[in-house]
């Protein structure tokens, strides 16, 4: 029972579709039901790909961001606590992710 418990695929990707709306748990893109697919979260967390993509957004979000660039962090330790935010988060998130088309290609 439960989420897994009707699987459906459509024969592009390994994961199954998510059936549900929502948006992108990478991109933030609205997702419908038929563009997006489950990812569970051990192997979305385990994408060098999203980690990247994480560090890489998240270090551009923070640059935008006038709060720490009046603290003057460096690009260095700025970058460790985005790889820090996405370790707590690998640690305490539990459900399953939905996953675009655009960024599926990241887990497989
Ligand atoms: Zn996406």
């Amino acid at each position: 029972m439960g989420l897994f418990s009707k699987k459906e695929y459509d024969g592009e990707h390994d994961f199954p579709l998510w059936k549900k709306g929502g948006v992108c748990d990478v991109c933030g893109k609205s997702i419908t039901g038929k563009n997006a697919y489950i990812i569970p979260v051990k192997e979305f967390y385990a994408s060098d790909k999203y980690r990247e993509y994480y560090l890489k957004s998240g270090v551009e979000k923070a640059l935008s961001n006038p709060v720490l660039t009046r603290l003057n962090a460096t690009p260095q330790q700025i970058a460790l606590s985005v790889l820090e935010s996405l370790s707590n988060l690998s640690k305490s998130d539990t459900s399953p992710a939905a996953v675009c088309k655009d960024c599926v290609e990241m887990f497989e």
